[in-house]
């Protein structure tokens, strides 16, 4: 029997070929229209369905990148399955380089969303009434925030199901952080319903990471070669497998004032060791920002301006810190100075 076609948002795209497709999501001041632009690759091949969808938040912008080069690649021309990209989530926050929907709502605690219910509720049902509910697998890609930057990390609730560990493996990031599920957030919906989903952060807002973009391409095919939807990779070197951190926490601004940092992101610390330094404008008077662990810099504010009590060096802790430190290493030595490949 012939495969079907792949059906979204009333468009019917045929095995075996791929549509861009806007979905209708509401209306400006001005009556303009605002659409969810959704590109569907059905392949001629029954496989998974891969939902890989960028800037939830609207100013999460490394996804867009990363959408944008996937649909180019020429791997995705002979997929087994289906693979709806959405590069852009949350388009009102997009517009406006803003994390929110104009109702200051973060629509990635909207899930699963009401269509009687706020602005970013309608949202979030509309997305995943008409995408999200057909998706067998879901990678959301993020950023660190705004003045944030975070070192390439997937975070997933690994203790739910080894398909969602499998697939956190396979993406190949330095870094795997265990986390969570956030209520309301895609995550948390999708895995609730039996989806595997991974977060991809990696970064900052409003920013192009040339190192956090290539190796985000690359681990999404990566992940739909592991499900089967793209052929095995020829080339053979695999990067060290992410080590998974056990936990992490941020070490915070001790007085207001004026950071200087001292370590990189990345970087491996000790329990006690001076992250940073924040100080007065004269110097007179400093306080340490000192690491409450030993672990890895995974994220870091890139602002040299700090509160008290503000969040600045996210250190992860590991059970193998050696190895952790490795894997580091070895993926910033692959990706750094990474020429732009546009
Ligand atoms: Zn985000």
């Amino acid at each position: 029997m012939a495969r079907a076609p792949f059906e979204l948002a009333g468009v019917r795209v045929a095995p075996g070929s791929r549509a861009q497709i806007d979905v209708p999501v509401a209306k400006l001041y001005t009556h303009a229209p605002l659409h969810i632009p959704v590109e569907v690759v059905h392949g001629r091949q029954a496989g998974p369905v891969l939902l890989v969808c960028g800037a939830i938040h609207g100013d999460e912008i490394n996804g867009v990148e990363i959408v944008r080069r996937l649909l180019r690649s020429s791997a995705i021309r002979r997929l087994r399955g289906t693979l709806i990209a959405v590069p852009i989530v949350n388009v009102f926050g997009f517009v406006q380089h803003t994390r929110y929907l104009p109702d200051r709502r973060d629509l990635n605690r909207c899930f699963p969303g009401s269509e009687a219910g706020s602005l970013g509720s309608r949202v979030a049902a509309l997305f995943r009434e008409q995408i999200v509910d057909q998706a067998s697998h879901i990678i959301d890609l993020h950023t660190g925030a705004i003045h944030r930057t975070n070192l390439p990390q997937v975070r997933s609730q690994l203790s739910v199901g080894s398909e969602t560990a499998a697939m956190a493996e396979a993406f190949g990031a330095p870094v795997i952080l265990n986390a969570e599920l956030r209520e309301g957030s895609l995550r948390a919906y999708a895995q609730s319903h039996g989806v595997p989903v991974l977060t991809y952060e990696a970064g900052e807002a409003l920013r192009f990471d040339e190192w956090a973009i290539a190796p985000g391409v690359r681990g999404v095919l990566r992940v739909m070669r592991h499900l089967g939807m793209l052929a095995a990779s020829r080339r053979r070197r695999e990067p060290p497998p992410a080590e998974i951190a056990n936990g992490s926490s941020w070490a915070r601004a001790p007085i207001d004032g004026i950071l200087r940092p001292r370590v990189r992101l990345g970087a491996r610390v000790a329990r006690g060791q001076v992250l940073g330094i924040v100080a007065d404008p004269f110097g007179n008077s400093e306080g340490e920002v000192v690491a409450n662990a030993d672990g890895i810099v995974i994220g870091m504010s890139n602002l040299p301006l700090a509160n008290e009590g503000e969040a600045l060096f996210h250190v992860a802790r590991f059970e193998a810190i050696e190895e952790a430190e490795n894997a580091v290493e070895s993926f910033q030595s692959d990706f750094e100075g990474t020429p732009d490949t546009l």
